[in-house]
């Protein structure tokens, strides 16, 4: 019977935990912490969207980088896959807006006793409070785990495979603390520089921090990266005279102002299009349902129908209060002023601010507010028909500590599950 061990008992330890078991291999699954799925107890806010039910095709594009490498994983084990597991062990699901997965209790820890339950019937030995030091390779091929449990002198195991199952460095106090990173690197990997993704961003305009806790439903969004270099940057504006600037991303949804600048699932989606070394320009369009055009007609209406109040006494209709203050001071009106003295210049320069409510990014918070890391583990150096290293016979890796990420929509969980699944069936075939 061929010994595995699992390093990490979160969504892709488990999901590869069991599939190796059911495989007909002994093993063993390593977590430093006390309990299994620490970090899946907090997904989709304690409710954890599970994963996604749109089409495999439409799957990938979702993922941000390297989604070729995913194929197999993903046609191995699909979004239909995962959910016939989870209904076929008793935990129904069902399906939200933009078709997101979640169990109908709405309790993640739903979810975590499910995988749980099913990791333990089908024989595997879990070890909690078991920290992994090192993973050994000889000739070429993975041969040890060395781990303390508990207190307990320092282990050296020997194990026919490894699966590497660690997770990344967002959310550290779940237990993922890029262990994984060192372990690949010490046995000759190399590994694509870890960044906080789906996260908030810190902007240069303080007064954000003025309209913090204000929620904004049904707002776009326009992200524009610009090279950081002010030769490049010549160059730029010559080449932009030809042709306009195109977004890196434009969304619409919802979207939150905080004390250090914006976040909100708007905002995370767009952070994962961001480059931290080119400057970031975020444009809010806070009437998305009106052309500019119409927005003009709008306002000129509202200012019509207050032709003699002051021009902040007619803006309620258009923002919540709390923005009013903002829009005064960045359109640059006296807000004494009389509407019926607005210019037309004025007005137009106005509806413009609306339909672009300009932020500059200084950059992203860190990983402690970070849903996923992006990079990882290369994604040249692993197999993708197997996820077993190129390098080093034996070794596996699956789940976030790879070098692939995505969107928000439960698309995350389900690369773990997918490649957890793949490294679980592949080291066990493997001899
Ligand atoms: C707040 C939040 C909300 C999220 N919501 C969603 C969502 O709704 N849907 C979605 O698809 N994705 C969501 N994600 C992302 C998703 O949770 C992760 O992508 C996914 O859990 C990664 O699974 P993993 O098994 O690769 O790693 P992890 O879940 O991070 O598991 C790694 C495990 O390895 C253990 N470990 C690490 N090093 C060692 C070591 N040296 N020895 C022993 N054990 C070790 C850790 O303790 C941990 O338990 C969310 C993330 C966060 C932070």
């Amino acid at each position: 019977m061929k010994k595995i061990a699992v390093i990490g008992c979160g969504a892709a330890g488990m999901m590869a935990a069991l599939a190796a078991a059911e495989s007909s291999s002994s093993v063993t699954i390593f977590e430093k912490n006390s309990k299994p799925g620490k970090k899946i107890y907090i997904t989709g806010k304690g409710r954890c969207n599970v994963t996604n039910a749109c089409s495999v095709e439409d799957f990938f594009s979702y993922v941000k980088r390297n989604p070729r490498f995913l194929y197999s994983a993903i046609y191995d084990f699909d979004n239909t896959a995962v959910m016939d597991f989870f209904e076929k062990n008793g935990c129904h699901l069902k399906t939200e807006r933009g078709d997101r997965v979640f169990p109908v209790s709405d309790h993640s820890s739903d979810i975590i006793n499910t995988l749980y339950r099913a990791v333990t019937k089908a024989g595997v030995n879990v070890l909690f409070n078991t920290t992994v030091y090192s993973v050994e390779s000889m000739g070429g091929k993975v041969s040890a785990v060395v781990y303390e449990n508990d207190g307990e002198p320092v282990t050296r195991e020997e194990f026919d495979s490894v699966i590497v199952c660690t997770g990344g460095v967002s959310y550290p106090s779940t237990g993922s603390t890029g262990d994984g990173y060192k372990f690949a690197k010490e046995l000759g990997h190399t590994v694509v520089t870890p960044l906080p993704s789906l996260v908030p961003f810190e902007t240069k305009e303080s007064w954000c921090k003025d309209l913090q806790g204000l929620s904004l439903r049904n707002v776009g969004l326009k992200l524009f990266l610009e090279k950081n270099d002010d030769a490049q940057k010549k160059t730029d504006e010559t080449k932009n005279k030809k042709k306009k600037s195109k977004p890196v991303y434009e969304g619409f949804g919802e979207m939150l102002f905080t004390h250090f600048g914006i976040s909100g699932p708007l905002v995370l989606t767009a952070s994962c299009h961001y480059e931290k070394n080119m400057q970031g320009k975020v444009f809010i369009d806070l009437k998305p349902a009106l052309t500019e055009e119409q927005l003009d007609k709008r306002v000129l209406r509202d200012f019509e129908e207050g032709l003699n109040k002051s021009f902040k006494n007619i803006l309620g209709g258009l923002f919540p209060s709390k923005l009013i203050p903002v829009m005064i001071e960045l359109s640059g009106i006296d807000p004494e002023k009389k509407v019926n003295e607005v210019t037309r210049e004025e007005r137009s320069n106005f509806v413009k601010l609306i339909k672009n409510l300009p932020l500059t990014i200084t950059g992203t918070r860190s990983f402690n507010e970070a849903i996923i890391t992006r990079g990882g583990v290369s994604v040249k150096e692993i197999n993708p028909s197997t996820m077993e290293s190129k390098l080093v016979e034996g070794l596996y890796f699956a789940g976030e500590v790879i070098d692939v990420d995505t969107e928000t929509g439960g698309f995350n969980l389900q690369v773990a599950w997918s490649t957890g699944h793949l490294a679980g069936v592949s080291a066990s075939a493997a001899f």
